[in-house]
């Protein structure tokens, strides 16, 4: 799935040139980003918003960089910290990596450099969002068990072997049991925003989807069709009954 928001990007950096070169450059790769110039606000601002990232410089008029990084892990936000330092602070990096930032530029740096931790620091942050959601591990509807993590799946214990697509349909079902979706919905949701698929994509991947999982996949008793809307995995599905 696409992410429209644009990720928000805050920099706590008291040296205006620097600050300003990060915005401009950040900017126009789509993020939003936001300055603060001293330590105080910097943390007000931490603590206040919701950010994908915060570059927080060390040297700073008010809190430094460090006070900041170590107040923002103590309010246990997970929030990546990507530290600015210098290059005589050697034992400020260790600290700062200790006390939880994800990563650092020495100054001077390129901006290239910097971009580029950026976009990893990113990358990684997401990966670990999508390995959270993952843990949360198995779903269960009915007589149908879904294991995320292992991205496996069974009817009355039994496995099923479903395609990549059939299975993020599947869990995507099972995660709203009961729940109607329309096949553009399910589009934007399985196949992901923008994707140039079909509604009718949507309708053979569920019949291949039913004829692994329905008892008489002709009459289907798990994944229901909702005239003139859409599908919808029954709430108490149990295709036992037509078995
Ligand atoms: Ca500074």
């Amino acid at each position: 799935m696409v992410d429209c928001v644009r990720k928000r990007i805050l920099v706590i950096e008291d040296e205006r040139d620097i600050a300003e070169l990060i915005r401009l450059h950040l900017d126009d790769l789509g993020f939003s980003v936001t300055i603060s110039c001293d330590g105080n606000t910097g943390l007000r601002k931490a603590s206040a918003g919701s950010w994908d990232l915060i570059i927080l410089d060390l040297r700073l008029p008010g809190i430094d960089g460090l006070e900041i990084c170590r107040r923002i892990r103590q309010a246990s936000s997970s929030v990546p910290v990507l530290m600015l330092t210098s290059k005589s602070s050697e034992l400020d990096r260790v600290v700062g990596l200790e006390i939880g930032a994800d990563d650092y530029v020495t100054k001077p740096f390129s901006i290239l450099e910097l971009i580029a931790r950026v976009k990893a620091i990113l990358r990684r942050a997401e990966l670990s969002r999508g390995g959270v959601a993952k843990e949360k591990g198995e779903v269960h509807v009915g007589c149908v068990a879904i294991d995320s993590t292992t991205r496996g799946a069974t009817i009355r214990g039994e496995p099923i072997d479903l395609t990549a697509k059939e299975f993020d349909l599947l869990l995507h079902f099972a995660t709203y049991p009961g729940r109607v979706f329309r096949r553009l919905e399910l589009l934007d949701s399985v196949w992901g925003y923008g994707h140039e698929g079909y509604e009718h994509t949507v309708n053979s991947h569920i019949n291949r989807l039913r004829s692994k999982i329905e008892t008489d996949p002709a009459h289907p008793e798990l994944i229901v069709t909702v005239w003139g809307v859409g599908y919808k995995m029954n709430a108490v599905a149990d295709n036992r009954a037509s078995a």
